[in-house]
């Protein structure tokens, strides 16, 4: 049971509960109500005071990579297509950069992500819930084999989507069959999409189409399976397209703004019905995974590129940080929002800092002054994966430790032998 706490439910009526608690009972959320109503209906085996926190749904990530973590601080200033390779990481040092990513994940408050090829074990074993998109690139590959993976050694706490990589680097044939594929096993796909300039040019010159969104629908992949990351650059007529087939957005603007990229068409999105979630990206291009930093820059962004406060609230981004992003995802029936018989995906943020002072408005905290070092507890399918800042799954020290070895022997790599290969790719 988790008592005393303010609840910021994101349920369909965006519920918030003063003095609120929630009763957990395995993996899912049995009750929620009023602290004293609940503890007299329930007699709980674990309690977790929550006073002055803020109890709300995990966040979801709906976007990340993992190997390019262990270019934090080294490629700060390329653009995407300037992006220089790096050799190719070995297992060990892959492992590293996962575990990295999971345990900055954890103590940021994010309970559900999106992306990651490979590492199945070391992604599963952190607790967290993921969704493993299949790298392809120049061929479909083994993605049944993928698939049969995860479904035979993880529970529905992972899952598999087709991840074509992106449009201009996947032939022509190959994303017809990813349509396909997506189609006959209901697949989800996500692809990087719009993101540059040099894609639109790109999509031009080669298919005479006047953008990706564009090209994607004459390959008949526009559909609500697609989930289509960045959207930078899309025509108002694109998103049209995109309303009337149904297919949702990620959202990344820190990357995409640390890139040189510009800025997403966000309120016309929003204005049209799309489903938008929020991502990180990589950390090689943001440079860390913070929930609370992304929603505020996503909110101030369209504030000023729009020269109007209005334009986009506190309320949106959180929608987006938590229940968009697990509606894009199929699963918002069962994570996203703080409801009754819901998996119980739930971050606690303790609101008992200076910079969270005084208690006005729990939403505006959330998304213009709290930090993902504010977060206390983690927890997903019920299971208590940080609490008090402690990770319960993995050795903090260690994963630190073994993440910074990885850099340097790649770093030594690359210095002796040359590149070959990108961590940017997975
Ligand atoms: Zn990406």
């Amino acid at each position: 049971m988790i008592e005393n706490g303010i609840l910021v439910t994101m349920d369909k009526s965006y519920r918030i509960l003063d003095d609120g608690a929630i009763y957990v009972e395995g993996r899912r959320i049995v009750d929620i109500g009023k602290t004293k109503v609940l503890k007299k209906a329930h007699k709980a085996d674990e309690v977790i005071d929550a006073s002055n926190c803020v109890v709300m749904p995990g966040f979801i990530n709906s976007h990340v990579h993992f190997t390019s973590v262990l270019g934090r601080g080294v490629e700060d200033n390329f653009t995407l297509e300037q992006w220089p390779s790096s050799p190719s990481p070995t297992k060990e040092e892959l492992a590293a950069a996962f575990r990295l990513v999971c345990l900055e994940m954890i103590k940021a408050g994010v309970t559900c992500y999106m992306n990651g090829a490979g590492q199945v074990d070391e992604r599963y074993k952190s607790g967290l819930r993921g969704f493993s998109a299949f790298l392809i690139q120049n061929e479909m590959g083994d993605y049944k084999k993928a698939l049969q993976y995860i479904q035979k050694n993880c529970s529905d706490r992972m899952q598999l989507m087709l991840g074509p990589w992106w449009v201009p680097a996947v032939p022509e044939d190959v994303l017809k069959e990813v349509g396909e594929v997506s189609k006959r096993y209901d697949l989800k796909i996500r692809i990087h999409t719009a993101e540059s300039m040099w894609e639109i040019q790109e999509i031009k010159r080669k298919h005479g189409c006047d953008g990706s969104i564009e090209y994607l629908d004459k390959l008949s992949l526009l559909c609500p399976r697609l989930i289509a990351v960045h959207c930078v650059h899309v025509s108002p007529s694109e998103i049209n397209l995109m309303k009337k087939k149904g297919a949702s957005v990620i959202h990344c603007p820190t990357s995409n703004a640390k890139l040189g990229d510009g800025v997403a068409p966000l309120i016309e999105f929003i204005k049209n019905g799309i489903t938008v979630g929020l991502g990180s990206d990589g950390v090689a291009t943001n440079n860390c995974i913070d929930m609370f930093q992304e929603m505020k820059f996503a909110c101030l962004l369209q504030r000023a590129i729009h020269c109007d406060p209005k334009v986009m609230k506190a309320e949106d981004v959180l929608r987006m940080a938590t229940i968009d992003g697990a509606r894009l995802l199929g699963i918002d029936s069962e994570v996203g929002s703080l409801e009754i018989s819901k998996k119980a995906d739930i971050t606690i943020v303790d609101f008992k800092k200076p910079h969270l002072y005084p208690r006005t408005n729990v939403v505006s905290h959330l998304v213009y002054s709290a930090k993902a070092s504010d977060v206390d507890t983690t927890i997903v399918d019920g299971k208590i994966l940080m609490r008090n800042r402690k990770v319960l799954t993995m050795d903090e020290a260690t994963v630190l430790e073994e993440a910074h070895k990885a850099y340097e022997s790649i770093s030594a790599r690359r210095i002796t032998k040359g590149t070959k290969g990108s961590l940017t790719g997975f």
